[in-house]
């Protein structure tokens, strides 16, 4: 039934058609959607404007976690989408879960991301790398509202991973874990995190660890919340991230993911993941923008004309709609074809994208689009944080040309 509503071309119309189509519907890729990734598209998306668009300025203005919003989520179990069924998921691919992803940041891009880093990072690992007790005891919960964390920055190791100064010293059937964590989302109202640290900072990145976490376990201090520019409690306003300290944290030996050594592939590999995320989450806000803006020209007039009838707006629509469309095909080529280049670049244009659209959209509400009573600048401060965390633009530059020296043999 929704393949029968989705399956319609786009191929025949004019570009001012086809901009409505997206706008309107939103449809432009979802002819190569299968049905169980339309169905979890459908069903964010009606989560979203149902409930997300309608609080997603309050929960922005007032700097507050997406509590309800989120138990709601885990209810359609979307905190587990790519989780195995047998610990809660719904089993699904990367692609279900970034159409998720999008569409619950078209409506409140604070929600979106939560749920978003809660997947890529923390589940999906939990999920694809650790032992049946590490899946019993980390991530059972994580699919029943428990919200997981991935701490892997730290004040002198963001872009530079290798120089994490956490340490890891083993001692008899425990590591003990003593260092500081930084930027950590969802760290406040979060119940475990993926840590990395080093057992021997000679080693550099070879000498990382990854482990699993209970955030209530001794020695763990919660930092206070960063206030930021976007997504409320951190970037996006009503998301939150913070410092983790950790002082002698006695881990058991069976909460170590993967081997010592295996740390840095670990959060490399989980970061091509994570990426996947942010980028989904970036085209979100982005269309969001886009709606914002086209709303928003339909209805004012100047000149004696709706704004949509001057050419300069229309232009502007024109490239915001072109600048959406190609982040969503990058992002979801790479969901299905996953790989650094291909996460990367997703990443690097989704970003810069959303951040050139929401700029657009500021543009076209005029002296509206610097005020809080509108939605444009939340989209603008939103956009902006998709280019810093997961990896900053310039290191997600130097990854693709990297890979692409690569496969021409030009290292
Ligand atoms: C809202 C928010 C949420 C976050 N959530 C998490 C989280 O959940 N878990 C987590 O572990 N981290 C998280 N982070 C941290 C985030 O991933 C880092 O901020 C990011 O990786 C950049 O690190 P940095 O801030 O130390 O910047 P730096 O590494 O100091 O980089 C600063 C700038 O220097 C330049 N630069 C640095 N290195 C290079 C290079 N090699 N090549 C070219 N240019 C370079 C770039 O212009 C870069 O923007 C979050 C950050 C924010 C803002």
């Amino acid at each position: 039934m929704i393949a029968g509503i989705f399956f319609k071309s786009t191929k025949s119309l004019n570009l001012s058609q086809c901009m409505k189509v997206l706008v309107s519907q939103n449809r432009s890729y979802t002819n190569k959607l299968n049905e169980q990734q339309l169905a979890i598209q459908e069903l964010a998306r009606d989560y979203a404007n149902t409930y997300l668009k309608p609080r997603a300025s309050k929960l922005d203005l007032e700097g507050r976690f997406p509590f309800d919003e989120i138990k709601h989520i885990t209810n359609l179990g979307l905190m587990g989408a790519c989780v195995d069924e047998e610990y809660g998921g719904l089993g699904r691919d990367y692609l279900s879960l970034a159409v998720a992803v999008e569409e619950l940041s078209r409506g409140c891009a604070s929600t979106g991301m939560v749920v978003s880093i809660h997947n890529f990072l923390y589940a999906n690992l939990v999920n694809e790398k650790g032992t049946p007790e590490q899946k019993e005891r980390f991530l059972g919960d994580y699919t029943k509202g428990a919200i997981g964390c991935f701490a892997l920055s730290e004040p002198d190791a963001g872009s530079d991973v290798a120089n994490i100064k956490t340490t890891a010293r083993r001692d008899g059937d425990y590591w003990i874990l003593n260092g500081k964590k930084s930027w950590v989302s969802s760290a406040i109202e979060g119940s475990a995190a993926a840590v990395f640290a080093t057992f021997d900072p000679e080693l550099k990145h070879k000498g990382l660890a990854c482990f699993l976490v209970p955030l209530d376990a001794e020695g763990v201090f919660r930092g206070k919340k960063e206030h930021l520019m976007a997504v409320a409690v951190v970037c996006a306003r009503a998301v939150t991230a913070c410092d983790l300290q950790l002082d002698d944290v006695r881990v058991p030996a069976a909460c170590a993911l993967g081997p010592a050594g295996a740390g840095f592939r670990l959060a490399m590999e989980q970061l091509d993941q994570g990426r996947i995320g942010i980028a989904a989450h970036a085209v979100g806000i982005a269309q969001a923008a886009l709606d914002t803006a086209i709303n928003y020209a339909k209805e004012r007039v100047a000149f004696n004309k709706n704004l949509t009838r001057l050419p300069s707006v229309k232009d502007r629509l024109t490239d915001m709609c072109i600048l959406v469309e190609t982040a969503r095909l990058l992002t979801y080529r790479a969901a299905t074809d996953v790989s650094t280049k291909n996460s990367s670049m997703a990443k690097y244009v989704a970003g810069r994208n959303a951040t050139a659209v929401a700029d657009h959209c500021v543009q076209i509400l005029g002296g509206r689009g610097l005020s809080v009573k509108y939605d444009a600048e939340r989209h603008y401060r939103d956009a902006r944080g998709t280019q810093i965390y997961g990896g900053v633009t310039d290191i997600q530059k130097r990854l693709v040309g990297h890979y692409l020296l690569k496969e021409y043999d030009a290292l």
